[in-house]
């Protein structure tokens, strides 16, 4: 049965819910869905999404999706969005797909400023396979492949994706970094990644900081810890960089 508060732009029929107990992926799935309606964009959303727990959204937009392979879906709704440029193309992906195995399509379909809209969840590791580090885990973050925590000096420090993106992409770009713990930071920076894509600025881009109690270990008090504590220390939440026609001067925010 359709609750209340579900987005209209997700599917009506009654499923059984697909992430763990206090997975953030729904949240942030609820925030792109309430952007999509707000916008009323709904019969133009092209709707992509990886391997791994990020594919679990599959079946939830009533749009038309397209599953790819790891680390794929940044060049698949790449190709979708030059075939069909009056559609408004969205990539799903968690960290592993997109900073570890995809990180070469994400760099260089920023850098060309692809038309396209990339929403990557930051759970700092891999969640479907059990937990292993990803280039988002934090420094002393005990994961199945870091059991004595993560060492910055062997394995380098958390990836700054956002960041990264910022620095490579031109003018028009929008980048930021939401959380869901602020859904309604997140919600207004999701409708903004679109309308930069409707007004046909060039590359938008969000990661968004979630939770994964599965693989943290950790029970929910100590899983808000994690996520409103531990991780903003390493990743700065907020809007990065937005077009120059909203900004200032260079299209930086400060
Ligand atoms: S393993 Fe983690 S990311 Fe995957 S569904 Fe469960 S809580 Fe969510």
């Amino acid at each position: 049965m359709l609750q209340p508060t579900m987005p209209k732009s997700w599917r009506r029929e009654s499923k059984p819910h697909k992430f763990c107990p206090g997975c953030g992926h729904g949240i942030a799935l609820r925030a792109l869905g309430q952007a999509i309606d707000q916008l009323g964009i709904q019969d133009r959303v092209i709707f992509g999404c990886d391997i791994g727990c990020s594919l679990l959204a599959w079946d939830f937009f009533n749009v038309d999706t397209v599953q790819t392979h790891h680390g794929r879906t940044t060049p698949v709704i790449t190709g979708v969005k030059r075939a069909r440029p009056e559609l408004i193309c969205v990539a799903y992906m968690g960290d592993g797909g997109g900073y570890a195995i995809g990180s070469q399509h994400l760099v260089n379909a920023a850098a060309r400023n692809e038309n396209i809209t990339v929403i990557l969840v930051n759970n700092a590791q891999y969640g479907m396979t059990g937990g292993q580090m990803a280039p988002t885990t934090l420094p002393g973050q005990k994961t199945e492949t870091t059991p004595y925590g993560r060492d910055p000096v062997l394995t380098g420090p958390p990836f700054q994706g956002p960041e990264m993106v910022a620095a490579v992409t031109p003018e028009g770009a929008y980048v930021a970094r939401g959380t869901v713990g602020k859904v309604r930071q997140l919600q207004k920076m999701m409708v903004r990644a679109l309308q930069n894509q409707m007004e046909g600025r060039g590359f938008s881009f969000i990661e968004v900081l979630s939770s994964c109690p599965t693989n943290w270990r950790t029970n929910a008090r100590e899983t808000w810890a994690f996520l409103e504590e531990k991780m903003p220390k390493f990743f700065n939440i907020g809007e990065i960089k937005i077009p120059v026609a909203e900004g200032d001067e260079d299209g930086q925010t400060s």
